[in-house]
């Protein structure tokens, strides 16, 4: 009686695959992460909006420019939430050039992040 035929992978198509998977992971992974980056930084570019037009508001309901922004953004009626925060814990600030402008506006401001030349094109555009 023959013994029967071991149907197995050889050492080297098991490595073939390996490699072909470690070379998706190189190119998927930082694409994904890049991406997380990108979100990150748009949505503080949305809480910056956000906070400018609810200083819009305040001063629409009040006849005065808040005197700094943690009087809007403390402020339930605004921020029901709670005072929005960076993604990157960095602070918001208020720029005081308002009274020559004739608008109170949140400072835009730079996050540094290192992933990809994505998230400072972003950063640049505006
Ligand atoms: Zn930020």
């Amino acid at each position: 009686m023959r013994p029967e035929k071991i149907q197995a992978f050889t050492l080297v198509e098991l490595m073939i695959v390996v490699l072909i998977l470690g070379a998706l992971a190189a190119i998927a992974i930082p694409r994904i992460t890049g991406g997380a980056q990108t979100a990150r930084v748009n949505a503080c570019k949305s809480n910056v909006d956000v906070m400018n037009r609810q200083i819009e508001l305040y001063y629409a309901n009040t006849g005065s420019w808040p005197l700094n922004l943690g009087e809007v953004t403390n402020d339930p009626n605004y921020f029901p939430d709670g005072p929005p925060e960076c993604p990157f814990g960095k602070k918001y600030w208020m720029g005081q050039f308002g009274i020559l402008a004739g608008k109170y506006r949140v400072i835009e401001h730079l996050h540094t992040v290192m992933v990809s030349k994505e998230v400072t094109a972003i950063e640049e555009d505006d």
